[in-house]
């Protein structure tokens, strides 16, 4: 059978015959129920945020066809991930954990093989397992969205007392976006850093558990407080890699600080990216400045209105300075370049101490303005930072994706040190590159301790093969250009897994070595994620997978 693209269906992965691979689905209907066994033989359907796909990436960089599901499972339980596993093993058909599948601008849903099987783990493992009031933490499994921990805090009357930090959108998972590193925009705002423990199906199908969790019992009392445990901590393998299915996290959540005040600043001119970054970093260093917070440009500004580039623009190639300027006329940023969205935290006498510090250094920069909050519309982006940034989940950041018809984006996320010639350096590299493709820069500088990802999204239309080549190809460039010059990336998108992790070669790719033989052992069918991060198990290296 075929789909209306003449497609054959179901996509059947490389190395089993289609045969083969529907016996062995028939098989895992057997062990968890037909009904939690779908194969991909509809049409691919993009739906939107809330409603995605969990058969490929609603928006996709290449031709949707490339990367997208042979079928997709919902299992129920860790026993049932396990099952599922280990019946990969025996057919050596690859799976692709999702916790969710909303890792837009990196993939989405979609697996880096196509025709493996998605195990989308959130559908039916979406519970809050523990949430303790004394200890500020929580126990979760991969279905629990930000939004969901963020209802039940409010169910149980607990919203006042503990705080969820939340990415811009709130509709991820909370373990989806911390394995994957995400980030949110309270002083919680590394994921990572903020997780403590966690239950691991690995891809032989042992149960392991980290941190506190791993004693023999009563590991529940501290599982969320303590995140080492004992010997050597093995946590970050199962970050950003395909070593093990995340099964349950411990998160920690963050007390209400008893009062919360957000703060704009605007300044002039593209130039004063530098000075101002050595402002911002002592601030920041010393927590002054408490939040990640974000230093954005002003044509992001007006993205972020949801209106279409069209609406201000007519001509070709990229929108001219002038008509940014113009829009923006409109809008809190006024006739500046740069907005700066933080937050302060704490009993009035404590911000008053703050932010009198923040203003004064600020005012270093020549035009420096201040915005009120009481003169900023209901509706304006600066109200979604501030309910981000004080623990409520948002969907307002989508906006920007309008910018194109059909909008979709992908991300150059590098990292750099809160300094001014890098920052400068960074801005100046992906102007020209931006330029050299006739594509708009939407540059925001994401301020984290004492570094900083600069966050650089390509909107492009996802129904447009010319504009989505100039997109991939003004982001291979910025990938190269920057790890040239010392910049790596601190995640990226499936399709530049192999690029990206291609610059992290020091030593002769001693790390990339150390990973595969990782893999290896863990993983000797290499069935889990073949190819996720640049890591492939010895049944696909060097045989053309890599792109
Ligand atoms: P998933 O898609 O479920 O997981 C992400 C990846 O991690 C998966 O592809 C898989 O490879 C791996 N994985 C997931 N679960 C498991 C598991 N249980 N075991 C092993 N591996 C697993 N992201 C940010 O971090 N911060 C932002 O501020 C932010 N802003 C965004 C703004 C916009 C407009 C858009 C469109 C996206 C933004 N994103 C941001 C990216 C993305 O939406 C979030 O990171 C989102 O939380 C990721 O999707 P998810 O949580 O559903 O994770």
């Amino acid at each position: 059978p075929v789909n209306q693209r003449n497609r054959e269906v179901p996509v059947v992965p490389q190395g089993i015959s289609r045969d083969d691979f529907l016996k062995a689905l028939e098989e895992l209907k057997g062990e968890l129920g037909g009904e939690n066994v779908e194969v991909n033989d509809q049409p691919l359907r993009d739906g939107w945020y809330m409603e995605h796909p969990n058969t490929h990436d609603m928006m996709t960089i290449l031709d949707e066809e490339e990367f997208v599901a042979g079928a997709v499972v919902f299992p129920g339980s860790t026993e049932e991930v396990v099952k599922i596993v280990k019946w990969a093993n025996r057919w050596l058909i690859p799976v692709f954990p999702i916790s969710m599948g909303r890792n837009l601008g990196y993939g989405g849903a979609a697996p880096r093989v196509r025709g493996s099987v998605t195990i989308d783990l959130g559908k039916r493992m979406n519970k809050i397992l523990d949430i303790n009031p004394q200890d500020y933490t929580c126990l979760v499994e991969p279905g629990v969205s930000f939004y969901g921990l963020y209802d039940e805090l409010g169910k149980r009357g607990l919203r006042d007392h503990m705080w969820v930090d939340t990415p811009d959108l709130g509709g991820g998972s909370i373990i989806g976006n911390t394995v994957d590193r995400g980030v949110g925009y309270t002083p919680y705002g590394d994921h990572w850093a903020c997780h403590s423990g966690l239950e691991v199906v690995l891809p032989t199908g042992e149960v392991i558990r980290t941190g506190m969790g791993a004693l023999t019992q009563g590991g529940e009392n501290t599982w969320g407080v303590f995140p080492y445990g004992f010997g050597p901590y093995s946590d970050g393998i199962f970050s950003q890699s395909n070593f093990g299915i995340v099964t349950k996290m411990g998160m920690t959540l963050m007390p209400n600080p008893g009062g919360h005040e957000s703060f704009m600043y605007t300044f002039p001119n593209e130039e004063d990216l530098g000075p101002l970054m050595e402002i911002i970093r002592p601030l920041r260093i010393s927590t002054i400045l408490e939040n990640v917070a974000q230093l954005r440009h002003v044509t992001q500004a007006i993205a972020a209105s949801g209106l279409p580039k069209s609406k201000f623009y007519s001509g070709t190639g990229t929108i001219p300075a002038d008509i940014i300027h113009q829009a923006a006329a409109q809008t809190p940023v006024g006739d500046h370049t740069w907005a700066y969205y933080g937050m302060c935290y704490g009993h009035p006498h404590i911000r008053a101490y703050k932010l009198a510090i923040i203003d004064a250094e600020f005012n270093k920069i020549p035009g420096c303005r201040k915005i009120n909050p009481s003169t900023i519309p209901e509706d304006e982006y600066f109200w979604s930072r501030d309910r981000i940034a004080s623990g409520t989940p948002d969907i307002h950041e989508l906006r920007w994706v309008n910018w194109a018809p059909n909008g979709a984006h992908i991300a150059f996320s590098p990292v750099s040190p809160i300094r001014g010639p890098d920052a400068t350096k960074l801005f100046q590299l992906g102007k020209r590159i931006h330029e050299q493709y006739g594509i708009d820069f939407m540059p925001a500088f994401c301020v984290g301790l004492r570094e900083m990802h600069l966050i650089v999204e390509i909107v492009f239309d996802r129904d447009d093969p010319e504009e989505k080549k100039r997109a991939l190809g003004c982001l291979r460039d910025m990938v190269d250009e920057a790890a040239k010059k010392g910049y790596g990336e601190y995640r990226t998108h499936l399709v530049l897994m192999d690029q990206v992790a291609g610059t992290y070669a020091w030593n002769d790719g001693a790390l990339g070595k150390f990973n595969e033989r990782l893999k290896d052992a863990l993983d000797p069918n290499g069935i889990l994620a073949p190819g996720r991060c640049g890591i492939w198990g010895k049944r696909y290296r060097g045989r053309g997978w890599e792109m």
